[in-house]
């Protein structure tokens, strides 16, 4: 069920004119200058006997046994196998949801050389588009706390994936480090005592907004 299987095996067949049959084998056998392979193909049901020159049994490529342990460090997605999740598999290929972490490779799933090459180096450009930059432009609404509300309970330092909050030793208080904060506003739902909201987007903004967008069918 690996991504891009499909993919892939249309473009050997379209590309490298190859005859693919999905099936399962039942016996390999030499038979004179040759090897015979028995089987049936699973979608027609018909068996299979192929007299051939070379046979390659290949095994399934699996990710690293330390994938899944990475992915979680990094707060990356992996799926249950231990491959890396990209943010938009059309949109944002390379990209992962954590800003900054770009994959590439049989890091997402299993890939040909062409493709690898292709990914790698989509990866790359995304990075050295980030340092060919003097400045690195960043999202306006980024989370602020208010100081006079927080009680210091932490519960926004555990859940910002970002690890974009700290406690202020002295005050007592969360910290945003504004540079690191994605503006994914989950501190703030979780903020028990509403003191963590996003800079340039107050609920009291919101709730304006709508009220002037509704103003003439009230
Ligand atoms: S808005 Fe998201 S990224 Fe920013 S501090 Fe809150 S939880 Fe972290
Ligand atoms: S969750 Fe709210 S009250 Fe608790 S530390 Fe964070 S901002 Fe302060």
């Amino acid at each position: 069920d690996a991504k891009g299987y499909e993919e892939y095996i249309k473009k050997v067949v379209d590309e490298q004119r190859v005859l693919y049959l999905r099936g399962r084998i039942s016996k390999i056998f030499r038979d004179g200058d040759k090897i015979k392979v028995w089987g049936v193909d699973t979608l027609t049901g018909k068996s299979i006997e192929i007299a051939a020159d070379l046979v390659v049994l290949a095994t399934a490529m699996v990710p690293s046994p330390g994938a899944k342990e990475l992915a979680r460090k990094l707060n990356i997605i992996a799926d249950q196998h231990g491959f890396i999740t990209e943010a938009h598999i059309k949109l944002r290929p390379v990209e992962t949801l954590t800003s900054g972490i770009y994959i590439a490779g049989t890091a997402q799933w299993p890939r040909d050389l062409p493709d690898t090459i292709a990914s790698a180096g989509g990866a790359a450009s995304k990075i050295l588009s980030l340092f060919s930059r003097k400045e690195l432009l960043h999202e306006p609404v980024v989370a602020v706390v208010d100081e006079e509300v927080c009680r210091g309970c932490g519960q926004c330092v555990s859940i910002c994936s970002f690890q974009a909050i700290e406690l202020d030793p002295v005050k007592k208080v969360a910290r945003v480090n504004e540079a690191v904060c994605d503006g994914c506003g989950a501190c703030a739902v979780t903020c028990p005592s509403s003191a963590m909201q996003h800079k340039n987007w107050t609920p009291r903004q919101f709730f304006e907004m709508i009220d002037i967008a509704t103003a003439e069918y009230v």
